[in-house]
C-alpha cells in the first residue's frame, strides 16, 4: 500500500489547512484524471466554501511537492494524478475524452534500450497513445 497523499504532504511540512485536506482527499480517492473543474465539483461537495482559485493553487502546490502529476491530453486541460501511483502509460479516446491506462512490458523494455543507445541511464517517461474506437465488424 502506497502512502496516503495527506501523509506525504505532512512528512513535506506542507501547511494543512481543512480546505486543502478536502482536495487531498478528493484526489487520494479518484481514480480517473481529473482536471481543477472536477476537483472542484467534488471538493465543494464536501466543502461548498471551497473556491476555484483555492483548487488551483493547491494542485499547483501538491504538483511542485511531487506529489501530483500533471498530465496533459491535448484539450488545454491538465489534469492531475497521485505521483505515486505504479507506473502506466495512458490512451485517449479522442471520441469520449476517456482516458485508458495500460503498461506494456516491451514498451518499457523497448525505452530502456533507446535511452541505452543513446548514452543514458531512462529515469523516467511519459507515453500518451491517441485513438479512435475501431469499428466492430459484423
Ligand atoms: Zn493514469
Amino acid at each position: 500500500m502506497s502512502v496516503s497523499i495527506l501523509d506525504r504532504l505532512e512528512a513535506k511540512g506542507l501547511r494543512m489547512t481543512g480546505q486543502r485536506k478536502v482536495i487531498a482527499e478528493v484526489l487520494s480517492s479518484a481514480t480517473d484524471h481529473p482536471d481543477v473543474e472536477e476537483l472542484h465539483a467534488r471538493a465543494t461537495a464536501r466543502d461548498p466554501r471551497i473556491s476555484i482559485a483555492t483548487v488551483y493553487r493547491t494542485v499547483k502546490l501538491f504538483e511542485e511537492a511531487g506529489i501530483l502529476d500533471r498530465l496533459e491530453f491535448g484539450d488545454g486541460r491538465a489534469r492531475y494524478e497521485d505521483a505515486d501511483r505504479e507506473h502506466h502509460d495512458h490512451l485517449i479516446d479522442m471520441n469520449s475524452g476517456e482516458v485508458i491506462e495500460f503498461c506494456d512490458p516491451e514498451i518499457e523494455a523497448l525505452q530502456e534500450k533507446i535511452a541505452e543507445r543513446l548514452g543514458y541511464d531512462l529515469k523516467g517517461h511519459k507515453l500518451e497513445l491517441y485513438g479512435v474506437p475501431r469499428k466492430r465488424r459484423t
